[in-house]
């Protein structure tokens, strides 16, 4: 069954994350995405003029519901992402999700990218050859970065810095504006202006759609998706049951219809074993 086929799709967006989203849905389901106005920075921005009040679910639901009211669509996408460290380690952590709200099935279908793979970060630096060396670690200028006068809070900031020269000028200035001589700078986490995360929303968007394309067995509705992970493969050293997951529990989200499927390993590597490992 494919929902989409034909149908207008909006997707709320004002940081051209279209450019990944729309072909790839276009392509997979046929359907005519149309970039809603709406200006998404009013739910939260990466460089704290606006802080974010709820969670990343929650608020890329308030996006799309926003504009499907007020373009009158019936279906519609937004994406929500979130930046952070590890839940376990100092290390920088990216989570982008990819929502699509279908008011006229009742059906809200997502994709997750969760890893490690992003360049956020930001340092505070005394002079020019600092703020290139910063820029060039963080794959400056394919990936555009942010300056503020002194430190994180000033009102004193410069966007869309995506060239040297800008850099420079943008230095120049903050510095000027500081009181303490130092200027911060981070990186950009704009979607257009950092193609990393671009392609972490496209996989979040892949798996959309591969969650768009499970289909329940009973009652044929998208979105029979992995509700639990079941734990408990076997130490393939002594036999014991480990943290490991060895089935998924797939649900509906429309009828009662639920399915356990068992992963393809059944065992575990004895580093993951209390009793062989400990
Ligand atoms: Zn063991
Ligand atoms: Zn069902």
């Amino acid at each position: 069954m494919n929902f989409l086929k034909d149908r207008d799709v909006l997707l709320v967006t004002i940081h051209q994350k279209e450019k990944v989203i729309k072909p790839l849905l276009e392509g997979q389901f046929g359907c005519h995405m149309h970039v809603s106005p709406l200006d998404t920075d009013q739910f939260g921005t990466f460089t704290r003029e606006v802080s974010r009040q709820q969670s990343q679910f929650d608020t890329a639901r308030r996006k799309v519901t926003m504009g499907l009211k007020l373009t009158n669509h019936r279906v519609g996408v937004a994406s929500e992402g979130m930046f952070g460290f590890h839940p376990l380690a100092p290390i920088p952590w990216n989570t982008e999700l990819v929502l699509l709200k279908d008011d006229e099935l009742e059906l809200e279908l997502y994709g997750y990218y969760e890893g490690l793979n992003t360049n956020f970060s930001h340092t505070i630096v005394q002079d020019y050859p600092a703020a290139l060396q910063f820029a060039n670690q963080v794959g400056f200028p394919d990936h555009h970065v942010i300056l503020r006068a002194d430190d994180e809070h000033s009102s004193v900031i410069l966007k869309d810095i995506m060239n040297e020269s800008l850099l420079q000028e943008a230095f120049k200035y903050c510095f000027y504006k500081s009181t303490n001589r130092q200027v911060f700078i981070e990186t950009d986490m704009r979607a257009y202006a950092n193609p990393t995360r671009m392609k972490n929303i496209e996989i979040a968007t892949r798996q959309l759609i591969e969650q768009a394309n499970s289909l329940c067995p009973s009652c044929g509705t998208p979105g029979f998706r992995i509700v639990q992970k079941v734990p408990g493969r076997l130490c393939e050293q002594c036999h014991t049951p480990t943290k490991q997951i060895v089935q998924h529990v797939y649900a509906c989200s429309t009828c009662q219809c639920q399915q356990t499927k068992d992963l393809e390993d059944i065992y575990a590597s004895p580093r993951y074993c209390d009793l062989c490992n400990p």
